[in-house]
């Protein structure tokens, strides 16, 4: 459970982050009745409150009781909001209470507005074409630092606005899973009035036994997996995990996923040229997808070029637009869902894979350790 980070009592439990049961239980502990932790719950996750104040149901003396015992209500401060001009894509810098930045995306479609956001500050896992990779790991994000994310984006918006949330930001979630798990837990409860399981989705580039606990926990999350070549040595390349786990080990638990949540998979393709978008790579893609419940969604590789990046990393380049389309046309043609996601938010480092804190504007991403 969380405590106050750098600069505050660090006695003092955060609540924000803590399930239904997770608050009855606290309110057990400070001798109070359990149902206080529907109030709760309703409180910091429905009505987004900033103060224990605004709690009008809950007694005068047990709100002071609140303030005395626990932490800051919000995790996490906003520092800025950068939006293009060009796709109204805004891209949300925060601050956690000992001082990590981390950021989240708001993606407008009409009727469908996504938000994008992280669960780690950085990312241990070094894929080769993401910046988040190339900036290093510091930590995982609590469950309230997760929430608190949407917490400040619906305030900046109107209410409701949110129709969909990824977890595609910085972080890979399922190395984090037991705060994601919690996060989807408070997300979905009816009480939080947020987001429908089915409306939101988990990216992983593949933690084969956590996709198979996922498929396990009850929770019917739509599960993305980023996939970006059908062969192992290609994969292993842009994907250092993928030796870990490999993309054999990954389908079988994907497989399992499917039947049990009985949801289709999401694969994510980032076309680099010459890398994934051959006649081989598109074979192997057909005879994948046709093998299983899945969609595509083809994604233009995003420049790097603002993290300068080096070795691999810095041969990656976009496969040109003609062969996309040829790709993507090939693909419908075999009858598979592909949904093509063009460029959100590149002018302001802000789409797919580009996510990385710079120490400024104008310099390179915080070195790695
Ligand atoms: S693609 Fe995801 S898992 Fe890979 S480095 Fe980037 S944030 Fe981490």
């Amino acid at each position: 459970m969380s405590t106050e980070g750098k600069g505050g009592n660090n006695k003092k439990p955060i609540l924000k982050g803590y399930t239904l049961k997770e608050l009855k239980d606290f309110f057990s502990s400070i001798d109070e009745k359990r149902f206080r932790g529907e109030q709760i719950f309703n409180w910091l996750y429905g009505h987004l409150i900033d103060s224990y104040d605004e709690m009008q149901n809950v007694p005068k003396v047990l709100r002071q009781k609140l303030t005395e015992l626990t932490g800051v209500i919000d995790t996490l401060k906003l520092i800025s909001i950068k939006e293009s001009p060009q796709t109204g894509t805004k891209k949300y810098l925060f601050e956690t209470l000992d001082g990590y930045k981390i950021e989240s995306v708001l993606i407008p479609e009409l009727k469908r507005t996504t938000l994008c956001i992280s669960t780690q500050v950085g990312c241990p896992l070094d894929c080769k074409f993401c910046a988040t990779g190339l900036m290093g790991f510091k930590r995982n994000l609590t469950a309230g630092e997760i929430f608190d994310q949407y917490k400040f984006v619906t305030k900046d918006l109107e209410e409701g606005a949110i129709k969909n949330i990824v977890y595609m930001g910085m972080g890979e979630p399922l190395l984090n899973y037991d705060e994601t798990l919690k996060s989807l837990e408070i997300f979905s409860h009816d009480l939080t009035k947020g987001i429908k399981l089915k409306r939101i989705t988990v990216s992983t580039v593949g933690i084969a036994p956590k996709i198979i606990e996922l498929a396990d926990s009850g929770l019917r999350v739509k599960l993305a997996f980023s996939l970006h070549s059908c062969f192992e040595d290609i994969r292993s390349k842009l994907i250092p995990i993928n030796d870990k786990y490999s993309l054999r080990e990954n389908l079988q638990a994907i497989r399992y996923y499917t039947k049990q949540t009985r949801t289709r998979i999401t694969f994510e393709y980032v076309m680099i040229s010459g890398i994934n978008d051959r006649e081989e790579d598109f074979k192997e893609l057909v005879k994948l997808c046709k093998s299983m419940p899945c969609k595509i969604n083809v994604i233009p590789f995003n420049s790097l070029e603002h993290i300068n990046p080096t070795g691999f990393s810095a041969e990656l380049q976009p496969s040109p637009y003609e062969r996309i389309e040829a790709f993507v046309q090939a693909l419908r043609d075999q009858n598979i869902v592909v949904t093509v996601r063009y460029t959100q938010g590149e002018d302001i480092a802000a789409a797919c894979g580009q996510l990385a804190i710079l120490e400024d504007e104008e310099e390179k991403p915080i070195k790695k350790k």
